[in-house]
């Protein structure tokens, strides 16, 4: 059964008297080029094009969120020893039994993935497996989503996820992959840089979806640092505990720093921490105290919170 033509989609949700929920962001691939170069891609760890990727992920198992009607999730189960997909509609889930039924590796569990137990859940299904997250995402919790999986490691470690190959929307992805002081850079940019190395690896355009959206897609890669923070800022403490109080209050320096993103540094710092405290810091780092947050990298946010919390 060819999942990603359009024809089948129709067929498959008529059959179980389904129709794409837009509040759950169901928009289906019928391209089948791109859930086998998505697959093909988080399994490699980089773009494959369009001639796939001849490996086999032993001893690995990929997450995915919203498998839908499960096009992505077969060409996963090609690949990875172990499948877990996560899916919110409980009227996909009789769907995906049929679909997915000759694909013995792949588990599909019925639950809004915002409200899972990511660890305990992978630790259930898939032992000490480390996991590629995989997943066409629905736009509406796409950031969500990414924080929840960025997170569910502390960054005194590493992070079970080896990466997180997603496709979102085009706007979304050049905002998780902009360097600073580039027009897109953002908290969110920060953030992902704190955790991982993010690379776009190609677009996708609307008529390969079904219904259409709105929107251009683009694919894009989270290669999680193998150290955590220490990639980022090799003098974080050592030990767990301050590394990950350390880690917090880069976070906090983040959250202020771009909730209030055209004040200066100093200034967006000051409901928590005295202006000349900020200056001095800069000054040592020799950055300009004029400096606005969008400016600095992961990097510089952790020496600021360094010298801040010495
Ligand atoms: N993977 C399929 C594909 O590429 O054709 C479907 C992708 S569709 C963009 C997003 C999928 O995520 C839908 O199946 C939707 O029901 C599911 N979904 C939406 N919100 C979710 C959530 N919070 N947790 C788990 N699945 C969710």
């Amino acid at each position: 059964m060819n999942l990603c033509s359009p024809k089948t989609v129709r067929e498959l949700m008529d059959k179980y008297g389904l129709a794409p929920k837009k509040g759950y962001g169901q928009n289906f691939l019928i391209n089948s080029a791109i859930p086998e170069r998505i697959a093909g891609s988080a399994a490699a760890g980089g773009d494959v094009g369009f001639d796939g990727f001849g490996g086999f992920m032993e001893g690995v198992c990929a997450l995915e969120i919203g498998p839908g009607i499960g096009s992505m999730t077969v060409e996963l189960s090609s690949y990875f020893e172990k499948v877990i997909a996560v899916e919110i509609d409980k009227g996909l889930i009789p769907l995906l039994e049929e679909t997915l039924a000759e694909c013995d590796n792949v588990t599909v569990v019925n639950e809004d993935f915002m409200n899972v137990q990511a660890d305990a859940l992978l630790s259930e299904l898939a032992g000490d497996m480390p996991v590629c997250v995989c997943a066409n995402l629905p736009y509406y919790v796409t950031t969500p989503v990414l924080m929840k999986l960025l997170e569910e490691y502390p960054l005194s470690g590493p992070s079970r996820f080896r990466s997180i190959t997603v496709m979102v929307q085009t706007e979304v992805a050049d905002r998780i992959c902009a360097s600073a002081g580039s027009g897109d850079y953002g908290s969110l940019s920060v953030s992902v840089a704190l955790h991982g190395t993010a690379e776009k690896l190609f677009t996708v355009s609307a008529g390969n979806f079904l219904p259409a959206p709105k929107v251009s897609s683009s694919v894009v890669q989270i290669t999680l640092h193998e150290n955590g923070i220490y990639d980022v800022w090799d003098k974080a403490p050592k030990d767990k505990a301050a590394c990950d109080k350390f880690a917090a209050r880069v976070k906090k320096l983040i959250a202020l720093a771009f909730l209030q993103r055209r004040k200066t540094l100093v200034n967006a710092l000051s409901s928590e921490i005295p202006k000349e405290k900020t200056e001095a810091a800069l000054s040592e780092l020799g950055i300009r105290s004029d400096i606005r947050g969008e400016k600095l990298s992961a990097r510089d946010y952790c020496a600021l919170a360094a010298i801040l919390y010495k």
